[in-house]
């Protein structure tokens, strides 16, 4: 239904936060994101208030409406246990909310989402007050451009139809779906893109999992609003333990994924990365292509957290993964080692090519300030690292090009950090990159 970044707020949140609308932390946002997210939300108020005036009312409308918010809280009632990870999430609470958006005018799409979203924000996890409101706009203006479609098509294509006519309504019902989905997902990545210019919207939105759980989402939405329009809103009942055990297999998924993750930088962990590195570098010896693996540490960290503070080196270490990240090609294996201490294997690279992408690393963390914090200048960090780089696979293994590549980051460390060294391919030397043949 939604991206939504946690946080944990004290208990009384709410109260306190209602007393002192000059200390909302939406104040403090950039301002490009300020203006951005409390413009979202005040055209969702302006919108509901325009609807809620033009709308006919009547009572049919309100008690679907009343029946598909109340099994939508069921919902997250009954799936509140399993809290939603801390980072990034997604859910299914969206198959309650596309029924509104396809079979109810858009004064209840603007509605809807402020009872899901309020429950998710007592009931589960809480996070800032203005991300879940503007979760809730979001999502209510994506829901009211459904709504609007699907008005128009439900007056030309009136319902239930059978054959020919049923399959036409369920291909513009889906039209609306994706309409629903492809606006809520812009409203949210613009506001993600606006508070880190380095979000992929690739990774967040058109990798395997998400799209997946899009789908499902889409599809058990759809078959809802069909099932009601056709059958009766009675349907919700035996629909109500799928949903739940939806929302139960997403957790599955999520917890799965978070266990290969570095909960700090967000990059693979060790194990994750090993794992991986085996499979790739297998396959490099398969094909016989050539492999490179760099191993990065970080220069003099341990002083940063000594002047700084912990937190400060954690902000850091995630700044230096994303510029790491941001420097490597999609498919290069970019893991954090431990520490600060992060590996790259670089499939098809010989040690030139893997030498120029480590030394563009190299520089643009080196030009690049991090900042750590208001109550601190922009830091400077510089990296050192070792490449071992063979051009046949099939005589190396994981850990032997680890080794070397160790021992060539030692010698990187040894010439005065802030530099690159290869190690050479038999002895695990570290050598210059002018001696490569
Ligand atoms: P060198 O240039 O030789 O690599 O020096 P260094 O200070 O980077 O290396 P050293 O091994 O002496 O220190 C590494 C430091 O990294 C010590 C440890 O406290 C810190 N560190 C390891 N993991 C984390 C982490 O997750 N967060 C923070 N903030 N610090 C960490
Ligand atoms: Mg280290
Ligand atoms: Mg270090």
């Amino acid at each position: 239904m939604g991206v939504t970044i946690h946080s944990s707020v004290p208990e009384h949140a709410l109260r306190r936060l209602l007393a002192r609308p000059a200390g909302w932390a939406v104040w403090q946002l950039p301002p490009a994101l300020r203006w951005y997210v409390t413009g979202v939300i005040t055209l969702a108020a302006a919108a509901a208030g325009s609807a809620a005036i033009l709308t006919p009312w009547r009572a049919r409308d309100a008690l679907l409406f009343g029946m598909l918010v109340s099994f939508g809280g069921l919902a997250v009632e009954m799936t509140r246990a399993a809290k939603p990870l801390p980072g990034l999430d997604k859910d299914v609470h969206g198959i309650w909310l596309l029924p509104v958006g396809l079979l109810l005018p858009p004064v209840y799409c603007l509605l809807a989402p402020v009872v899901t979203f309020g429950l998710l924000q007592l009931r589960t996890r809480r996070t800032i007050a203005h991300r879940r409101v503007f979760s809730a706009a979001s999502s209510g203006l994506a829901l009211c451009a459904a709504s609007l479609a699907s008005g128009v098509l439900r007056s030309r294509l009136p319902w239930p139809g059978t054959g020919a006519r049923a399959l036409l309504w369920l291909l513009a019902a889906a039209s609306c779906a994706l309409l629903w989905s492809a606006a809520n997902q812009s409203l949210v990545m613009t506001a993600v893109k606006l508070s880190d210019p380095t979000a992929s919207f690739r990774e967040r939105l058109l990798t395997r999992e998400p799209l997946l759980t899009d789908a499902c989402e889409i599809c058990a939405g759809l078959l809802l609003a069909a099932a009601i329009a056709a059958v009766g809103a009675a349907l919700l009942i035996p629909a109500l333990p799928l949903v739940i055990m939806l929302q139960r297999s997403l957790r599955y998924a999520q917890l799965q994924s978070a266990a290969r993750l570095d909960a700090k930088t967000g990059l693979m962990n060790a194990g994750a990365w090993r794992a991986e590195a085996t499979v790739q570098l297998a396959r490099a010896q398969r094909t016989g292509s050539p492999v490179a693996l760099a191993m990065c540490d970080l220069d003099h960290f341990k002083a940063i957290n000594d002047q700084h503070g912990h937190l400060a080196g954690d902000t850091v270490l995630a700044a230096a993964a994303a510029t790491l990240r941001a420097g490597l090609r999609p498919y290069d294996l970019l893991g954090r080692f431990g520490g600060e201490e992060f590996t790259i294997l670089l499939s098809g690279s010989s040690a030139a090519e893997a030498f120029a992408v480590a030394d563009r690393l190299r520089a643009s963390l080196a030009a690049q300030p991090i900042s750590a914090g208001q109550s601190c200048e922009p830091l400077r960090i510089t990296v050192s690292i070792g490449i071992a780089a063979t051009l046949d696979p099939a005589s190396r293994d994981l850990t032997d090009l680890l080794a070397s590549a160790d021992a060539a980051l030692y010698a990187a460390k040894a010439e005065g950090r802030n530099t690159v060294r290869i190690a050479d391919d038999g002895t695990g030397l570290a050598c210059l990159p002018s001696e490569l043949s």
